[in-house]
């Protein structure tokens, strides 16, 4: 089997002193196990959306990135997609029960939209998805926890609640997203999202959408980012 990373910096380009992975032009391009093109074939993506062709060979070179782009364009099957690969590539994936891609959104419409495109992909897969939210029962939210997953997808309240109930313990997470990054600082999420990146390990991969980039959010990137590529596609604030 191909070694996605190594393949992803075997066609780096060099821009601006530092080696980025080129562009992909085809899912083909990925370096993606039979079982993840079908299900990009069932959701009937043909092809990669522009930011899906910057952003998949950066997250899959194993780069923290922040990407903006606007709402539509695609960003969620980038985060995804990225993810189940890492996810398959842990040896011993058995051994513990806490999540390793662990994913918050602002709000639970779309912390539930995000939920049903990593189903879509996840299914085949054998990899668990939790989504942690409010407006559902907690005590039911504890017991799907307790029985172990491989991704959370969560609003930031919500997912301190669990994190304080101990449903679950993030010595697992090694893929950290934030989408929705500013949204989330409009909400007033910015204390949760520091303490659940603080419960990560710093050796993480780390990814951050954003719509716009006002200082709060450049100054959390750089504190908890590591030398991300900044990927922009089309005209965003
Ligand atoms: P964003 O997060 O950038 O606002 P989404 O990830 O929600 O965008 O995607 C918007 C829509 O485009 C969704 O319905 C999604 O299923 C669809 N989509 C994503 N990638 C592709 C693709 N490569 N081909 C066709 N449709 C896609
Ligand atoms: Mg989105």
């Amino acid at each position: 089997e191909q070694d996605v990373a190594e393949y992803m910096k075997s066609l780096a380009i060099r821009v601006s002193g530092f080696e980025v992975p080129r562009p992909i032009k085809t899912f083909e391009d990925c370096g993606f196990s039979p079982q993840l093109m079908n299900a990009i074939a069932k959701q009937g993506y043909e092809k990669p959306t522009p930011i899906q062709c910057q952003a998949l060979p950066i997250v899959l070179s194993g780069s923290d990135i922040i990407g903006m782009a606007k709402t539509g364009s695609g960003k969620t099957a980038a985060f995804v997609l990225p993810m189940l690969v890492h996810i398959m590539d842990q040896p011993e994936l058995e051994k513990e029960e806490g999540p390793i891609g662990v994913v918050c959104a602002p709000t639970r419409e779309l912390a539930h939209q995000i939920y049903l495109e990593t189903k879509k992909f996840s299914k085949s897969h054998g990899i668990r998805v939790s989504a942690v939210y409010g407006g559902m029962s907690k005590l039911d939210q504890f017991k799907e926890l307790k029985a172990g997953c491989e991704i959370v997808i969560a609003t930031p309240g919500r997912l301190i609640d669990m994190l304080k109930m101990k449903a679950l313990n993030m010595s697992r997470a090694t893929y950290l997203v934030l989408d929705e990054a500013d949204r989330m600082f409009d909400l007033g999420f910015e204390p949760q999202i520091r303490s659940i990146v603080g419960q990560i390990r710093p050796d993480r991969q780390t990814l951050l959408f954003s719509a716009t980039m006002p200082r709060k959010i450049e100054k959390l990137a750089r504190e908890i980012l590591t030398d991300p590529v900044r990927v922009t596609v089309g005209e965003v604030g």
